[in-house]
């Protein structure tokens, strides 16, 4: 895949980038390593100060990247302002937060005795060298919920960023230079996936986190294994949206619109199956689909379009394939299911709802990364548990109800990162993200995600 900016909307290459050489690549390298070792010095206030104004800039900067991220991967403009100031808010967040969240733990007076110490504490120290290989579809987020944690704890971040985004990707490497933190802190590789390889197995280089595809994240955990080097994969999701009879159905369709079209369609917790009880599937089909059916498609710097161009030409050639077989085999299209007539050029595809889905149909098993929404009709809730739980990703999943013991039920029984109640999926600081099944392993944000790239070491003392 060419380092390019190709804008998804026309199609037109707008600039492209040559790929970092060997030497380049270990210049780099060097440059990270050394930065470590003076960066790991560094106390948690001089780290908040740089990631503070980190944040300050990037508020400043808002209209301008998000302009730039939707030219390069198509998003409405809107969406990705509101990115980029949430990328804001989860900087502050762990300025404020790293202290505590990797504070000294110290085991009860009783064990530290058992232990046969005299004292013991435990000490979050940094690993080092962390490559981030991220996608383009939150192009900042993304990267910012690994740089944010990474940076309070002390380690430095090597980015190979999705080679669709590279000039998001050359920004970020602007904005923590900007900032002040030190060269090398924080670096933005240019170069293909075929490059990874080598950099990983680089000694330098502690530890790695990927979110992206299954095959990307096999690739890359099987060269990090075989270097017995710690990873967080972060990868595909297709979330079940369960609709349960005592939901507000009302409420519910129209967060399930947003919940799916969200970045057009191409977010990893976006809701993608929607399975919904009998007693209120008719009610919620009609409203969902004259939602999906009442979405604005078109140029995404329009502040008016809901659903902008898929990212690339290829993921709207999945897509459509994966559709075309659906319907191949007997589902039915409520709406959509093919390119809207009312845009020209670019890699547009009309928000879709398919039913009368069966296991036979390629779209019942794998991801689809764009506005197309599966429905599927149970009886009652063990038919919806095993319906949901009926796919090889585990990443969230949402449940509308207001039975409490349905509410058991759900939280206890879903195989996923994460269970919603009468909303959609959303990522905050706060709150651990992360997937079970194919949708990977480790957890991103809150203090699970600082303490992955960390040393957890004992200090014992006789
Ligand atoms: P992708 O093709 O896997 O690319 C992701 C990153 O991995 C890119 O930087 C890509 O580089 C790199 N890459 C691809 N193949 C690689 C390999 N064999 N070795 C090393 N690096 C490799 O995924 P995408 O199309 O950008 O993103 C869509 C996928 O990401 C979806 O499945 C989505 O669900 C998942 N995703 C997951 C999360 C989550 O948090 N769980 C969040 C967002 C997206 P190039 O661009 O140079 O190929």
């Amino acid at each position: 895949m060419p380092i390019a900016t190709v804008n998804p909307a026309s199609g037109e290459t707008l600039k492209t980038f040559d790929a970092l050489g060997a030497e380049e690549i270990e210049q780099r390298l060097a440059t990270a390593h050394a930065a470590f070792r003076q960066y790991r010095l560094t106390g948690f206030d001089e780290r908040a100060r740089l990631l503070n104004r980190a944040a300050d800039l990037l508020e400043q900067d808002a209209p301008d990247i998000a302009r730039t991220m939707t030219t390069e991967m198509g998003k409405p403009v809107a969406a990705a302002r509101a990115e980029a100031l949430k990328c804001a808010k989860s900087m502050r967040w762990y300025a404020e937060r790293a202290p505590e969240l990797l504070a000294d733990e110290h085991p009860s007076d009783a064990d530290v005795k058992d232990s046969g110490a005299s004292r013991a504490h435990v000490r979050y120290r940094p690993l080092g060298v962390v490559l981030a290989v991220m996608p383009w579809n939150f192009p900042l987020w993304q990267v910012v919920r690994f740089a944010a944690p990474a940076l309070m704890a002390g380690n430095v971040g090597l980015l190979k960023h999705a080679s669709n985004v590279p000039q998001t990707a050359l920004y970020l490497e602007d904005l923590f230079s900007r900032a002040g933190f030190p060269t090398g802190c924080f670096q933005t590789l240019l170069v293909g996936s075929g490059a990874i390889e080598d950099i990983l197995r680089d000694p330098r280089v502690a530890a790695a986190t990927l979110t992206g595809s299954e095959p990307a994240g096999r690739a890359v955990a099987a060269v990090a294994g075989d270097e017995v080097k710690h990873t967080v994969l972060e990868l595909g999701g297709s979330d079940p949206y369960i609709v349960m009879p005592s939901a507000d159905i009302e409420r519910a369709a129209r967060t399930a619109v947003t919940a799916r079209v969200q970045n057009n369609g191409q977010s990893c917790i976006a809701a993608k199956r929607f399975i919904v009880h009998e007693d209120v599937y008719d009610a919620f089909a009609a409203r969902f689909t004259a939602g999906m059916r009442d979405l604005t498609v078109g140029d995404p710097l329009d502040e008016s379009t809901d659903v902008g161009p898929l990212a690339t030409e290829q993921g709207r050639a999945d897509l459509e394939e994966l559709v075309e077989d659906a319907l191949r085999r007997g589902a039915t299209a409520l709406c959509g299911g093919q390119r809207p007539a009312e845009v020209e050029g670019g890699w547009f595809y009309a928000p879709t709802v398919l039913a009368d889905i069966t296991a036979a149909m390629r779209i019942h098993h794998e991801e689809t990364f764009g506005p197309v929404a599966t429905l599927y009709r149970v009886s009652d809730l063990d038919e919806a548990v095993a319906l949901a739980n009926d796919t090889p990703f585990g990443l969230s999943s949402n449940v509308w109800t207001e039975d409490a013991a349905e509410v058991d039920r759900f939280e206890r029984d879903l195989e996923a990162g994460g269970v919603f109640f009468n909303g959609m999926t959303a990522s905050h600081p706060a709150l651990p993200f992360g997937g079970v099944k194919r949708s990977g392993y480790g957890r991103e944000l809150s203090g699970h995600g600082i303490r992955e790239f960390c040393n957890i070491t004992t200090v014992w003392h006789s």
